[in-house]
């Protein structure tokens, strides 16, 4: 198996680096667990859409709950990306960062009216609705403002993702989108609504998709409702695919960026809407594979049934293995000569849920670090303080160097914000 992440991630001689940086030497300058993510490595990924998008109408908005350090985002802003956000604090994240509002569209099946004001002040490019109550609200707010808001209807078009039950979102029976037979006459209300302007269309079927033809199918469905849409004199400037596409943890083999984008384009143009601009969600694909999260192991401790090396990440710093049992790569930083055992590799939360990998070949010692492959998406995004466990520091490593992007957590500011009661203490 190549590793995942390669080619920015590399053996040279024992030691494990990435882009050119040794991730033995990071965890023991940041202490651990770190994550380290690779900037060019974020911008391959996305320059692998860009190419593919290369002469068309389109727009690449990174859905940045998949990592939404500022660093990660002004990297994508400065590459000219716009993003998909889920809250009022995703937008301001972006704003932070230095992203325009001009390029984001605003995601989420439970936005508050507070978080719609939010978005309309700042000029965003379009709400992506997701229900007739919100169409509702939304125009209030709007008409409040004195103002129209841009939306895209996110459509459910029952198509199977084939992927994880938890990650899939595009069938009927889970709580995302207007289902499809619904959406012609949810269109007709938006187009009759003073303070709304159809512009879009969006759907959005899983994560973690490795087909193509998913995206086929949903593209198709979408194309119907455009043309049914169209036909009464609503006209939709933009057809939105969302985001989804997978990444290798182990041994997946997702289609490249560029084959789906190419896939897509010919299917657009099969259908006579060649001309029509598109919009991609990826979050995944973008940054999955740039990021790693760096551990020492603290504890050996071998057992009758299983072998458990204890490690000082836990599932409070990476969630995907507990939630979702998902699979993903465990390399020594440094390797070590001698005889691999089975570990199970895990963290120091009190939850047996609490593991990282499990029945995985190593040869490690106490002291050494290990590194979790393909952990720059869902990683320090979902991380938490259960147990009172700080969350971990950030870097982000290009040619210019090293650049500490977020400061590990300090124990003590756990509880800012928290007050004891009156009476002694
Ligand atoms: C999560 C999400 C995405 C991105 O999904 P990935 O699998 O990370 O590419 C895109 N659009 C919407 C609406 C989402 O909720």
């Amino acid at each position: 198996m190549t590793l995942p992440g390669a080619p920015s991630l590399a053996r040279v001689g024992g030691a494990l680096e990435l882009d050119g940086h040794g991730l033995d030497g990071l965890g023991q300058r940041f202490g651990t667990p770190l994550y380290v993510y690779s900037r060019p490595a974020m911008l391959r990924a996305l320059a692998a859409y860009q190419r593919a998008l290369r002469g068309r109408p389109h727009l690449i908005c990174y859905a940045m709950k998949a990592n939404a350090n500022l660093a990660v985002l002004q990297t994508f802003a400065q590459a000219g990306c716009g993003f998909d956000i889920v809250s009022g604090g995703e937008l301001e994240r972006v704003l932070a960062a230095g992203g325009q509002p001009d390029r984001v569209v605003f995601s989420g099946v439970g936005k508050t009216r507070a978080e719609m004001r939010q978005a309309l002040r700042a000029g965003v490019r379009c709400f992506n609705v997701e229900s007739l109550a919100e169409l509702d609200s939304l125009d209030a707010v709007a008409r409040a403002l004195g103002c129209r808001a841009p939306v895209s209807l996110r459509i459910n078009p029952d198509v199977d993702a084939g992927t994880h039950p938890y990650i899939s979102t595009g069938l009927k029976g889970n709580k995302f989108g207007i289902a499809h037979d619904q959406a012609l006459a949810a269109y007709r209300h938006a187009a009759s609504l003073p303070g709304l302007q159809v512009v879009g269309i969006d759907c959005h079927i899983g994560s973690q998709i490795v087909q193509v033809a998913p995206y086929l199918d949903a593209l198709d469905r979408l194309l119907d409702l455009v043309e049914a849409v169209e036909a009464e004199g609503i006209a939709l400037q933009h057809v939105d695919v969302g985001g989804g596409l997978g990444i290798a943890y182990g041994t997946e083999q997702p289609p490249d960026a560029a084959d789906l984008v190419a896939a897509l384009l010919a299917r657009l143009d099969a259908r006579g809407h060649g001309a029509r601009e598109l919009l991609f969600e990826p979050g995944r694909s973008l940054v999955g594979n740039a990021g790693v999260l760096v551990t020492e192991v603290l504890v050996l401790k071998p057992g009758e049934q299983k072998n458990f090396c204890i490690v000082d990440a836990a599932m409070n710093d990476l969630l995907r293995p507990a939630m979702y049992e998902a699979w993903m790569a465990i390399e020594p930083c440094v390797q070590r000569a001698g005889a691999a055992v089975r570990w199970d590799v895990v963290g120091p939360v009190c939850e047996s849920g609490d593991w990282l990998g499990r029945d995985r070949a190593l040869v490690v010692a106490p002291g050494d670090r290990l590194a979790v492959l393909s952990a720059g998406a869902y990683g320090m995004a979902m991380a938490s303080n259960y147990n009172s466990r700080p969350r971990a520091a950030e870097v982000m490593v290009d040619a210019g160097g090293v650049h500490l992007v977020r400061e590990r957590e300090q124990a003590e500011r756990l509880f800012d914000g928290e007050h004891l009661l009156p009476g002694a203490a």
